[in-house]
């Protein structure tokens, strides 16, 4: 659901974050954890980004554009991701995770 507050906010995604915000973000993302939605993503065992599937406690909460980036903790934006694959991304997009595989080689932002 999209709140009236969200959609006058939409464009505004793209600037730097406040540290205040990517708080607000990171509690968001605790409370996000909390959820039978977020459970049933974990059951399913399916990373994000790589696909294979995994035991839930070899998965872990994934901003797909990272609070650092001005990701928000919505259920559009997290996914379960492997460990290798979170350790992987750091704070890069995921378009920008598919060029650098593209490219096959380590881009700095
Ligand atoms: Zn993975």
């Amino acid at each position: 659901m999209v709140t009236k507050k969200q959609r006058r906010n939409k464009g505004k995604e793209a600037a730097a974050p406040s540290p205040e915000s990517v708080k607000r973000e990171k509690e968001k993302a605790r409370e996000l954890k909390d959820t039978d939605w977020w459970r049933n993503q974990l059951a399913r065992g399916e990373c994000y980004y790589c696909g294979q599937t995994f035991d839930k406690k070899d998965l872990s909460m994934d901003h797909i554009v990272p609070l650092s980036r001005g990701g928000k903790s919505t259920k559009g934006n997290v996914a379960a991701a492997c460990k290798p694959c979170n350790n992987d991304k750091k704070y890069y997009t995921a378009a920008e995770l598919i060029l650098k595989n593209q490219m096959n080689s380590k881009i700095d932002f």
